[in-house]
């Protein structure tokens, strides 16, 4: 029997100097976290009121190295993908909160390498690690962008308008794929971190052609695995993916931020997140009536993720100064949100239909053999 199981929420701080220490407050635990605004903040907090907030999360990672996050928030999640079972990270925040510096890192120092390169790493040393097992792994690499999306991936798209030939279509159990996407096997480690690369130089291609605010779009990096056994009978066969998640900035943007861009993006930067939040509200009610998925493209994407066959992470990237207070409780509100999804992961087999045949004539032919003894 499947078993129901929470997202989990880990809270990652960017660190400062500046820690605002007044206004928020982490328990001994470290789960949870305090936030007090008293009556005036410098810098004009709207709402002239005092106010306290308490939230309590799976974990909060202050001042963690990217070796710390990856042990909270990885490792369970990559055993289960090797074990044929679906995974989702997602960082979400504000910009410049760390969310890019968490999936992805920075590649000029190699212990700030991100979730991503880490996880890739792994994926492999474990593979190397089961002999008895035949892995294929698989990378696909994708951004959306004002409701469009581009296979970072393949070829570098020459108009804003379209999706490029990509469509999100559901199969018979319900789950979303992506039409059309670019899915290349990885043999290696290194050739994994080719194809993260070349995406990555796709995406800030794209982002200077046509003008875009990268920090405006989501990114889903995905590693898929398909295994079966290498002794005998290997009709069974085993299918994972994991998303990594890098989404857009969470801030509200005002009137005054989005000039400069067309009235279609401006009225989708606010709205794409929305989307996402209005999925998450369906799914914590949980009388679960009709889940809103098709209002995006993310959050239609991600559905399997979202109150599906899936275990889901969520890192909340906050910064901890003064001036960020406001977006602060915001992404931390969200986060509590997320934390009432649940999802129900559940082993993704099937069967080779040619070595299933195999194996009904193997049998024949052994009844067969015992019949004219
Ligand atoms: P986001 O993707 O959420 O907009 P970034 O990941 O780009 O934010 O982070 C903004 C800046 O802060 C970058 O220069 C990044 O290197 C730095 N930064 C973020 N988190 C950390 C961290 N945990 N340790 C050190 N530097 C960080
Ligand atoms: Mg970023």
């Amino acid at each position: 029997m499947s078993k129901s199981k929470h997202v989990r929420v880990v809270v990652r701080t960017r660190p400062t100097a500046e820690l605002a220490d007044d206004l928020i407050k982490f328990t001994p635990d470290r789960k949870a976290i305090h936030v007090h605004i008293p009556k005036s903040v410098e810098g004009g907090y709207i709402n002239n009121q005092q106010e306290d907030w308490d939230f309590r999360f799976d974990n909060l990672l202050h001042n963690a190295s990217q070796e710390a996050v990856y042990d909270e928030c990885v490792n369970a999640i990559m055993k289960g993908l090797l074990d044929g079972y679906n995974g989702t990270i997602m960082a979400y925040g504000q910009t410049g909160a760390g969310k890019t510096f968490t999936m992805t890192g920075a590649s000029e120092n190699y212990k700030h390498r991100g979730l991503i390169p880490r996880s890739i790493s792994q994926v492999f040393r474990e593979i190397a690690d089961r002999p008895q097992l035949s892995y294929t792994a698989r990378i696909s690499y994708i951004e959306i962008y004002n409701e469009q999306m581009v296979d970072l991936l393949g070829a570098i798209p020459e108009g804003v308008k379209g999706d490029n030939g990509l469509n999100v279509v559901e199969d018979q159990n319900g789950t979303a794929q992506v039409k059309g996407l670019t899915v290349r096997v990885a043999n290696t480690e290194e050739e994994a971190l080719s194809y993260l690369f070349e995406g990555e130089t796709t995406r800030s291609i794209a982002e200077h052609q046509l003008n875009r605010n990268s920090s405006r779009s989501h990114c889903i990096f995905t590693i898929w695995l398909e295994s079966r056994s290498r002794v005998e009978s290997s009709e069974k066969v085993l299918y994972s993916k994991l998303n990594l998640v890098d989404l857009a900035g969470s801030e509200r943007l005002s009137k005054t931020q989005t000039t400069g861009v067309s009235l279609r993006e401006a009225m989708y930067i606010n709205k794409s997140l929305t989307f996402l939040e209005q999925v998450i509200i369906a799914l914590a009610d949980k009388k679960r009536g009709h889940i809103p998925y098709r209002q995006s493209k993310l959050t239609n994407v991600l559905r399997d993720a979202l109150g599906g066959n899936c275990s889901t992470l969520m890192i909340a990237n906050v910064r901890c100064e003064r001036s960020y207070i406001e977006e602060t409780i915001s992404t931390l509100r969200f986060a509590t949100r997320m934390m009432c999804v649940t999802n129900i992961p559940e082993l993704n087999v099937q069967y080779d239909p040619v070595a299933l045949i195999k194996k009904y004539e193997r049998e024949i032919r052994e009844l067969k053999q015992e019949l004219s003894m």
